[in-house]
């Protein structure tokens, strides 16, 4: 059951005071991934809360891509990558998000999906949801539609829900 999954995610989770800079507390997945169960119910759990409400899932990189890729294999949904800008060899779309410092853009293929299926989006770490808006902002420009958004780890303080609530359904196995 989830509460089972949870404690399994949460006992090989890593966290890292001061990475990648002082403030913040870096919460890595690296050691889920490494752990067959663990990654096995991890991405099990990404999709349960949205089943049969979704065609494909969305992942952004590069964590959301070994999520997305795991959780695909399990539910038989296919694979939207989200790329960091210049990756993709056909034409795109692109949208700009901030960073702490700067900013970045995600880019997707544009008629990659049929027109209107609906797009779940995966990722590690749901924090300000700056980069989650981006990539709802690309799935809804091409022409597809946000099916949820489901994420490993929510840092609630950093407001990512409230920023997303009113658009779109948020699931997190893990908040801190
Ligand atoms: P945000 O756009 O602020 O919601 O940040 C989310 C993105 O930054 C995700 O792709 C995460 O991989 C990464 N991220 C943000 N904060 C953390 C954190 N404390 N630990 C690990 N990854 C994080």
């Amino acid at each position: 059951n989830e509460a089972q999954v949870r404690d399994l995610v949460e006992s090989k989770l890593a966290t890292i005071p001061d990475f990648p800079e002082p403030g913040v507390v870096f919460r890595d997945l690296t050691p889920v991934f490494a752990d067959g169960p663990a990654f096995h119910a991890l991405s099990e759990a990404l999709t349960a809360p949205f089943a049969g409400r979704f065609d494909h899932l969305a992942g952004l990189e590069a964590r959301g891509f070994l999520l997305a890729g795991a959780a695909s294999a399990l539910c038989g949904a296919g694979v939207l990558p989200i790329r960091k800008a210049g990756k993709l060899p056909r034409a795109v779309l692109r949208e700009e998000y901030d960073l702490e410092y700067g900013t970045a853009a995600f880019e997707v293929h544009e008629g990659e999906l049929p027109p209107g299926s609906r797009v779940l989006i995966i990722d590690d770490v749901l924090a300000t949801g700056g980069t989650v808006e981006a990539a709802a902002a690309l799935i809804e420009r091409a022409g597809w539609l946000v099916a949820g958004v489901s994420v490993a780890i929510e840092l609630p303080a950093l407001g990512g829900r409230a920023r997303l609530r009113d658009r779109f359904e948020v699931s997190s196995l893990l908040r801190y």
